[in-house]
């Protein structure tokens, strides 16, 4: 009988660049993520584009759009 077929998936530690730390499941034994589902705007609905308002504005006007 073969056996360990199947690569060794179990449930890691994911760092994130937020500080935030979350389980998921993979072959490593440990991750790093640069955004995570607690600090991604996606998720927390903070939108940036928003904060690029004014500025986006301003460029209308400056070029009569
Ligand atoms: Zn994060």
């Amino acid at each position: 009988m073969k056996k360990d077929i199947h690569p060794d998936y179990k449930e890691v530690e994911v760092h994130c660049a937020c500080g935030n730390t979350f389980k998921t499941g993979s072959t490593k034994k440990e991750l790093r993520v640069e955004i995570c589902s607690d600090c991604h705007p996606f998720f927390t609905g903070k939108q940036k584009t928003i904060e690029k308002g004014g500025r986006v504005e301003k460029f209308n006007k400056k070029f009569g759009m």
